[in-house]
Formats: C-alpha cells, structure tokens, sequence
C-alpha cells in the first residue's frame, strides 16, 4: 500500500508520555513524510485541511509504538516445547538442540512470526538477541524491511560452547567460531546497519558468562567502539552466573563487566536478577541499560529483580518479553501489568512501581536503551510517528477515569486496533498489512513439526 504524504489521526486520546506526560482528550495528531508534524487540541481543526488521509480515532486511545528491548527471535518455533523446566536444563534438553537444528529459511519463518505477533499487539521496536549465523542474519534482515518494524539485531559472539561454569553444553550446530563470529558481526554491521532509512540497525551479542572467555569480551568491548555498535548480552539472570563469576573472576557479575569494558550507555543488560547492592549503584552510575522481563524470569523461576531499587540508583531500565518458550507470549501490553504487579508484591508496597513508570519502561526508556530517544519514544512533534491507536470500547477497558491506568492494568495486546511505523500503516482495523498472517501462521506449525523430528527432541 502506497504510504500516503500526510495522515491526520482525529479524535483520540493522546497518551503523549511527552516530558509532562501530557495526555490530550479528543486530541489530533498529523503524521507528515513519516514523523509526527503537529499535536492538536480538540479546539483546534486547521490542520484538517491539509490532511491526506484522515483516520477516526473516537474510542481510542493513542499511545507511542511499544519497544521490546528483548526479544529472541529465532525461539517463536519453539513455543510450547521446553515448558516447566530451569534455566540450563531449559537450554541444554529443548531450547538448543532445536536451535542448533534450525535452517535458514526456520530462521526467516520464526523472525517473521515474531514481528506478526509484536506488530498485533502494538510493538514497534525491538532488540533482536541472539541471531547466530544458522539462523541466516540476512534473511532475517530482509524480513525486518519487509514487516516495516524497526529493530536492532544482534550478532552472536562466542568462543566457548558453555553456561556459566557448566561447560560444553551447546549442541554443534549452535557452536561458533570466534573468528568467525567477529567476521559476521562486521559484515553485517557493514551490510545492514542504517538500512531502510534507520529502521535495522545492527549490534553484538556476546554471550553469557561462560559463553565467552576474558579476552573475547575485551574484544567485543573494542569492537563496538570502533564499529559504533551497540551491545547488548544476558547477565546476572541466575544464581549460577554468580557463582561462575566468583569462581573464575573472583567479583560479581556486573564488577567483571565492568573491568572488561562493557558497562555503560551503550549497552543494553537482560534480567540482572542477582545483583549485589554495589552492583544496583554501579548499574546506575555507569547508565547502563537494563532489559526487565518479568514472565521469564517468574516462569525459568530466575527470581525477581531489584527494578524500582535500580531506578532510584539511576539505571535506565526498559522492559522485554524475552523468548516463546520462557513467556511464552510477545505481548507487551501484558508485560507491562506484571512488571507494575511483581514489584508491589515483591515489596509488599502498593505504591512502588506506579502505572506511569511502567508505561515509561515500554516506551522513553525503552528508546534511550536503543540509543533512539530523540526519534522514538514519545508523541513529540519532530519525532517519527511511531503509533499506536488501542481500541477501547471494550467490556474490560470500560469505564474508564485514568487512561494509563486503563492501559497497564486492563488493556490486553489484542485490544491494539493500527500499528504505525515511520508513518507507515503496519495494522488496521486489526489486520495486518505487511505480513501475510495466514501463511505465517501455516508455515511456522509445519516448521515447527519438522524441526521436532529433525532434532530429536522429545517435546
Ligand atoms: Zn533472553
């Protein structure tokens, strides 16, 4: 569908997140060549006129595109296959055996079934983690421009086969090479990073601890500063990962993180469940970025992580649904409920973690942790038009008094009704306009069936 010049968004709720956080009752905003050109009143109708497409948004609330800042892409095939099991077992009997069994075209149909479920349920960023070379980067890159989202995708790098201090647990057909994973990164960062005006850009991924020795992950630190590449990678998720940075480093975690080069703005860390309180306040001094995904880490029984308590100490925490098998859902609009809840509960405090800062985390500081926070984020004028419009006449979202407070504790992914990305139509009236929903859907059960059998595993 041809994207047409300029869209005036009538008659909706305007949930900007702006720095007032403003939130604008039968508000209007008019989307030109891709980014948002002005925000109006309900007073205000000037801009009407010069509207090339008007689209009724009465009943709706509009919100900014949600960001997932964790996200494996290649595990959507896996959904339903490695259930009710801890986190090494969870990788070494399900999650990698079919992993390592995956072909390319495996790679292209799970990234594609990601993005349909992401863009239904009102994600319009993501951190792709984890793309290891099996998966075929280049057809997932190709996907990514095809679906219109924009996405980071990270390059593994790796030079042991390992977890934490279990060694050599990784099936062949996931094992790299370290030369070879350094090579990939750089062509792809070469290839890919800034296509399609921005919308993919390209980062490394080294792996856990035990995935990658001392002088890889100095390595990579150095790579990103000359590549201009970001860098995101699991850390402190489990107890193990403690344990294997005392025996081996003699520190925490994140203190060898930090050593290495790796802590600071630029990089993105997931789950940091097991964190020492010197850790929550150097997370926070470096500005480090934290990826929050509270359903993986309750299902893996991870723990919970100290978020209110790291964003006091100053880190930018920003949230993520992590894989199919560990959520096993992409729906965002539900993780932001359960990153609000755990908390409350966690410190038997109602008050921690309100719906604002939690809304916040799926969208501002969801783009800071993409270094993206003067183009995305927020309904801005200036900024890209990132949007998204939830239908609310619903028995669940009704009545309603506080907008946010509808959309974090009520509001469910398929409530979303358009998807913009770039001022680009993803989603209609609930129907996807990019990806072909039926096909996908068809081809990820067939590829699901063969890569059971293909991989032995007994799911
Ligand atoms: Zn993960």
């Amino acid at each position: 569908m041809p994207k047409p010049s300029s869209i005036l968004i009538e008659d909706a709720i305007v949930v900007t997140v702006d720095r007032s956080r403003r939130v604008i009752e039968g508000g209007s905003v008019l989307v030109e060549d891709g980014r948002i050109a002005e925000i109006l009143g309900p007073a205000s109708r000037a801009s009407a006129r010069r509207a090339e497409l008007k689209v009724s948004a009465r009943g709706m609330a509009l919100i900014p595109g949600l960001i997932d800042t964790h996200l494996h892409l290649a595990q959507s095939l896996l959904r339903g296959c490695a259930d009710d099991l801890s986190l090494v077992e969870w990788l070494k009997e399900r999650v990698w055996p079919m992993q390592g069994s995956f072909t390319k075209e495996d790679g292209r149909v799970s990234a594609e079934l990601s993005m349909l479920e992401m863009i239904k349920s009102g994600t319009t960023s993501f951190v792709g983690v984890d793309v290891v070379s099996r998966y075929g980067f280049d057809g997932i890159a190709r996907a990514v421009t095809k679906a219109g989202m924009r996405a980071a995708l990270a390059k593994t790098i790796m030079d042991s086969p390992g977890y934490g201090s279990k060694g050599s647990i990784m099936p062949a057909g996931l094992v790299e090479e370290k030369e070879d994973c350094i090579r990939e990164a750089k062509s792809m960062i070469k290839k890919w990073n800034g296509i399609d005006g921005g919308l993919v850009r390209t980062w490394v991924a080294p792996r856990s601890l035990g995935g990658c020795s001392r002088e890889l992950y100095e390595e990579v630190s150095e790579l990103a500063a000359e590549q201009h590449a970001r860098v995101t990678m699991h850390l402190a998720e489990v107890r193990e990962d403690v344990k294997y940075a005392k025996q081996n480093f003699g520190m925490t975690p994140f203190e060898f993180i930090e050593e290495v080069g790796l802590a600071g703005p630029r990089s993105l860390f997931a789950h940091m469940v097991w964190l020492s309180d010197s850790d929550v306040t150097r997370v926070g001094k470096t500005k480090s970025n934290v990826a929050h995904c509270p359903s993986s880490n309750l299902k893996l029984a991870s723990g919970i992580p100290r978020i209110p308590e790291l964003l006091m100490a100053g880190a930018n925490v920003a949230l993520g649904c992590d894989g199919a098998p560990c959520n096993n859902s992409h729906d965002m609009v539900r993780e932001i409920k359960l990153a609000a809840v755990i908390q409350k509960g966690r410190l038997l405090d109602p008050l921690t973690m309100p719906a604002t800062t939690v809304l916040e985390m799926a969208t501002v500081r969801g783009a800071r942790a993409m270094g993206m926070e003067s183009d995305v984020g927020s309904i801005e004028v200036g900024k890209k038009a990132d949007l998204v419009l939830v239908d609310l006449k619903k028995p669940h979202l009704t009545p309603y008094r506080d907008i946010v407070s509808n959309i974090v504790y009520s509001a469910m992914g398929s409530d979303v009704d358009t998807v913009m990305v770039d001022g680009r139509f993803l989603l209609r009236e609930g129907k996807a306009l990019t990806l072909d929903e039926a096909a996908i859907m068809g081809q990820a059960q067939k590829s699901q069936d063969e890569l059971i059998s293909r991989s032995g595993v007994k799911a």
